[in-house]
């Protein structure tokens, strides 16, 4: 049925103008006509308040959406004010689910107003016949029952004594304790219903094989219905060759990308001037890539592991057909930005890492050297250099809201981006990544009608027109 959406501005190319409507039938843009013509047509016409943006719906080009839902499928223990409690609750959850391991998410025993502590005995107390894992909020620290610690025998970092593990089983737990496809599914369903809520449309997943079979399962059940983009992680690669699985293939719908390799680390663990790679095994992985044309994203957060990349890429790449990317790309010397530009690498960032870390006295501020701080996300200036340069969240947290508030309100004033510029980041210019761009991101004739009206004072959701 044909519609006609009237809302205060809509964002066509990268201005916001006034005075437009957009007519949709069932699932595309047919037309966009001035406002005015809507009142001589009969399509029935659908007016939004003043304040409203009718938009493309947002593009996350780099989350991690089916593990953000495997989350939500744990019980968390996060609101829980005592030990007691933590404790009561756990045994409640094991009596009414059945499961063949129970991991509870998100405790946080500095919260906790009786004891301060957790070890094997509290959680044998729980259950001693089925395993128990509690995992702490900060995913870095967890404690196993004495059942649970039967199953991981040789796995390092973990304590038999206490039954505390540290670093690699919980930052691992989903791998070591492997989820079933049902579960990951029921997962994936719930962070799609998520997504949907905060105007998102499209992504891309950055994932493991597992998910990638529960999204195929969901599309073919009719359940899915996000546009998806699939990463897999660099251990799947020999898998991906092998089987000639190449870059774009699927459909609208989903479809396969590429691969994803670390190059540094992270601002908040201090490792984000770290190689992780040599530039030998870089050019490999890129040439690799080239051959078997898979896409290729890097992610490279601090200058060295970006002027890495560029360095690599410019010795083997061509033509960038593959559009493969840099992930992060936080901290780049501004000469290496020019050359990003040059041989049209593509780049994806996080503008929520700026609302969550920037500032002069935040995390950032207090783990950098104001030199590097002072290049700390510079969108304005790689935006002027006509970089293929789109934002995503990275699931910290799934909220595009938040990123674009990082993005307007930027600590360093001279790299803020407008509002109507912030949209079309997260919208228009992630359809290329993709590889979409004749379909999703813009109000034109003959895309798909995947839109969305935000209030454009509070920066919210007012309705999903998909
Ligand atoms: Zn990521």
């Amino acid at each position: 049925m044909k519609q006609i959406l009237i809302a205060d501005k809509i964002l066509i190319g990268k201005e916001l103008v006034k005075n437009k409507a957009v007519i949709i039938n069932e699932d595309k843009i047919i037309d966009v006509i001035d406002a005015f013509e809507s009142e001589i047509t009969h399509i029935p016409a659908k007016t939004f308040p003043s304040g409203s943006i009718l938009m493309p719906a947002f593009i996350d080009t780099h989350t991690h959406l089916a593990s953000y839902g495997l989350s939500l499928t744990k019980p968390n223990l996060n609101n829980f004010k005592s030990k007691k409690d933590v404790i009561d609750y756990s045994k409640e959850y094991i009596k009414n689910f059945e499961r063949d391991i129970y991991i509870f998410l998100g405790y946080d025993e500095s919260k906790w107003t009786d004891e301060n502590e957790i070890t094997k005995e509290d959680l044998d107390k729980i259950s001693k016949e089925k395993p128990i894992i509690f995992r702490r909020i900060c995913g870095h620290k967890a404690v196993l029952n004495s059942k649970a610690l039967e199953i991981v025998k040789n796995i390092q970092g973990v304590d038999f004594k206490t039954g505390i593990a540290l670093e690699y089983l919980p930052l691992n737990i989903y791998e070591i304790f492997k989820p079933t496809i049902e579960e990951i599914k029921d997962g994936i369903l719930k962070a799609q219903e998520i997504a949907i809520n905060l105007g998102i449309k499209s992504i891309i997943d950055i994932t493991n094989i597992e998910s990638f079979k529960a999204y195929q399962e969901l599309k073919r059940e009719g359940k899915l219905k996000l546009r998806v983009g699939i990463v897999l992680y660099e251990r799947y690669f020999e898998y991906i060759k092998k089987v000639g699985l190449e870059y774009n293939f699927g459909d609208d719908n989903l479809k396969f990308l590429g691969i994803k390799i670390f190059l540094d680390g992270s601002v908040g663990a201090g490792t984000a001037d770290k190689l992780l790679k040599t530039n030998e095994e870089l050019e490999v992985i890129l040439k690799d890539c080239q051959n078997h044309n898979v896409q290729l994203l890097a992610h490279a957060i601090g200058q060295n592991a970006i002027n890495q990349f560029i360095n690599i890429f410019e010795k083997v790449v061509k033509n960038n057909y593959l559009r493969h990317r840099i992930e992060h790309f936080e901290f780049p010397y501004y000469e290496d930005i020019k050359r990003v530009s040059r041989l049209n690498i593509y780049v994806s960032m996080q503008p929520n890492f700026v609302a969550l870390w920037g500032g002069f006295d935040n995390m950032y501020a207090k783990k950098l050297p104001l030199e590097v701080l002072k290049r700390c996300n510079p969108y304005r200036t790689i935006f002027n250099e006509n970089i293929n340069f789109a934002f995503g969240s990275d699931c910290m947290p799934l909220d595009p809201f938040l990123g674009i508030k990082g993005a307007v309100h930027h600590f360093l004033e001279n790299e803020r981006i407008d509002l109507n510029l912030s949209l079309y980041l997260y919208s228009t210019a992630g359809a290329k990544f993709l590889f979409m761009e004749d379909k999703i991101g813009k109000i034109e004739r003959g895309y798909y009608s995947d839109l969305i009206v935000i209030d454009e004072k509070n920066l919210n959701l007012i309705e999903t027109c998909f």
